[in-house]
């Protein structure tokens, strides 16, 4: 088994809807970046890439690279789990923590957990997703930024004969 994690800031803008984990949820501020600037799903792809020392999301997808601006992150992280199955691993389970003063995550949790789910091609039980505010604090607090956490175990898959 493998462990890796990974770690993400955005910055938030006027103007939603908010992206994050794969959907869009209604809200008056979006996060700004080359790509749709999902933080979470960012994180996400640093975590399982990093698990088997496969470089990160800024390799696969550099910014300088036009072909990358607004690109949608699910196909990011569609991306980073080929490598993943390629290398002969699989995902074993993602914890995963968003920091954000607003929206509140919890309404929206389920649908983020199986769109990641989704994506992965794994069950939603493998999915763990939870919220913190930055209790009206610091950049999260002042809903500057929005910041994503990932631990994600990798198992190596079976032999098939
Ligand atoms: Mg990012």
């Amino acid at each position: 088994m493998r462990v890796g994690i990974g770690h993400d800031t955005h910055r938030l803008e006027p103007g939603g809807p908010l992206r994050l984990g794969g959907i869009d949820i209604p809200h008056d501020k979006s996060l700004i970046g080359h790509s749709d600037g999902d933080v979470l799903l960012h994180a996400i792809v640093d975590a399982v890439l990093g698990a088997i020392a496969a470089g990160d999301i800024g390799q696969l997808f550099p910014d300088t690279d036009p072909a990358n601006r607004g690109r949608d992150s699910a196909e990011m992280l569609e991306a980073a789990c080929d490598t993943v199955k390629s290398l002969g691993w699989r995902i074993g389970n993602l914890d995963c923590i968003v920091h954000a003063e607003r929206p509140k995550l919890l309404s929206h949790r389920q649908t983020i957990r199986k769109r990641i789910a989704d994506i992965l091609d794994v069950d939603p039980d493998r999915v763990s997703l939870k919220g913190k505010t930055g209790e009206k604090i610091g950049p999260v607090g002042r809903e500057e930024v929005i910041v994503a956490q990932c631990v994600a175990l990798l198992e190596q898959r079976e032999i098939e004969n």
